[in-house]
């Protein structure tokens, strides 16, 4: 098994049925899902307590 791996993200909010599709992906160097976390969570990204995964656009702030 190769020690890079490709994790990516995707935000899981829906608007009217539709799934955002926002994906945070990068061939980084993390170890596993909960590193990758850290990083997103740097980056705006939020993990929900019912394990939703939503992009900055989605992650608590009011709406545009
Ligand atoms: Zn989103």
């Amino acid at each position: 098994m190769s020690a890079e791996t490709y994790h990516a993200i995707r935000c899981d909010q829906r608007t009217n049925g539709e799934r955002c599709g926002e994906e945070w992906g990068h061939p980084v160097r993390v170890a596993n899902h909960r590193e990758l976390r850290r990083h997103l969570k740097d980056r705006g990204w939020r993990r929900t307590r019912d394990g939703r995964d939503l992009c900055p656009k989605h992650a608590g702030h009011k709406a545009a």
